[in-house]
């Protein structure tokens, strides 16, 4: 699905320059190599402050701890995720309360959020799925609203620009009151590790976070509140600070292999290609996913399996009918479209080092199945 050795050659001397300016230093941990690449990914983002931790999931769990919330506050995610976004939620004794999402951008629907809403809701948390932006401007209009708070999970949407309704653009992870995001190796900017980093543009959150993810201390060996240990370490910022800096370059060419993707596919009759803005700056493509329409989905993946190309199923079940997450006062009619959606979808290999070629053999064996 990536290819991380042909990205890897194209890099590989700067990214050993910087490893060994780390080994030079010496300094594994907290070291300089995670300052510098701290301030470069506050300035790329354009958020205030960027809190660098152990992975995604870590992030999203600090996020959250971040707003003091109370046993039992309810959260609104969209149903149709990866697990870690209701892990936290309940591992912190939370709520999670699962919505269904919108048929198109396959992203959390406002309109069911305001349906969720009860005294109990505290915050909002919008993933950015397979790259393509939440509908910010009614998420945070729903937020003012009923004073809730919002948090990005941006493991998926890096790099990617939403723009307001009144043309105000701002990139993912600068959009809520707190945004997490993930580096684990496949995501759009990926360390060769695990590592995550939470944003923010609240001073004071901002503060208490950095204390959170270091045992709970501001001042050595005085814990004031529980924390966790939660580090990016040095060498992995050493990597993400070269590849931030070809960032929108890899974005870019996931964009055009989408697109010409998509050349092959639009119009088909079995096929919905990914939706996407006219402006296509709000989609950064972590996942190029279709959705199947009367066609035999276990029967194309045998298909391309037999062609040697990996495909995956993201996600293949709903949330709300996870063992873990299974909630018997939930009714299953709330979910029409994800229950759909876990049926249709298949993502096809993505990444920056598609080649034409390669695309248009995937495209052509995904076509000679359904014709
Ligand atoms: C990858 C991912 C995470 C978790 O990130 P890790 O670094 O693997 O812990 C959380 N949410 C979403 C939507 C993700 O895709």
């Amino acid at each position: 699905m990536v290819d991380l050795k042909s990205q890897y050659d194209f890099i590989r001397k700067e990214v050993a320059a910087s490893m060994e300016s780390v080994f030079e230093s010496s300094s594994y941990i907290n070291g300089p190599m995670v300052q510098e690449f701290q301030k470069e990914l506050e300035l790329y983002v354009g958020v205030k402050h960027v809190i660098p931790c152990a992975n995604g999931t870590d992030a999203l769990q600090i996020a959250l701890m971040g707003l003091e919330l109370k046993p039992g506050d309810e959260i609104i995610t969209a149903d149709f995720t990866f697990a870690a976004t209701v892990e936290v939620i309940s591992l912190l004794h939370l709520k999670p309360v699962l919505v269904d999402v919108h048929p198109r951008t396959f992203n959390i629907d406002p309109e069911a959020i305001e349906k969720a809403i009860t005294k109990k809701t505290k915050a909002i948390i919008p993933v950015h799925l397979f790259g393509q932006c939440a509908e910010m401007a009614e998420i945070l209009r729903i937020a003012e609203k009923y004073n809730l708070y919002v948090v990005e999970d941006n493991a998926q949407g890096i790099g990617a620009t939403y723009t307001f309704p009144d043309g105000i653009q701002a990139k993912t992870g600068s959009l809520g009151h707190v945004a997490a995001t993930s580096f684990f190796p496949s995501k759009n900017l990926g360390a060769y590790g695990d590592g995550g980093a939470i944003f923010t543009n609240d001073d004071d959150l901002a503060h208490f976070i950095r204390g959170i993810v270091n045992h709970g201390m501001y001042t050595r060996y005085y814990h004031d509140v529980v924390g966790v240990n939660s580090r990016l370490d040095s060498l992995q910022a050493a990597v993400l600070k070269v590849k931030l800096k070809y960032l929108d370059f890899y974005n870019e060419r996931r964009k055009e292999a989408a697109l010409r993707y998509n050349s092959f596919f639009e119009g088909h009759p079995n096929l919905i290609t990914p939706h996407r803005l006219a402006d296509c700056n709000s989609h950064v493509f972590h996942q190029y996913t279709l959705r199947l329409i009367d066609a035999d989905r276990d029967g194309l993946v045998a298909h391309l399996g037999k062609h040697d190309i990996p495909c995956g199923v993201y996600y293949p079940v709903p949330l709300h009918a996870q063992k873990a997450y299974a909630d018997p006062s939930v009714k299953e009619h709330t979910f029409p479209v994800t229950n759909q959606l876990v049926k249709d979808v298949i993502s096809l290999p993505m990444h920056s080092e598609l080649s034409s070629d390669q695309i248009e053999f995937i495209a052509k064996t995904v076509l000679e199945f359904l014709t």
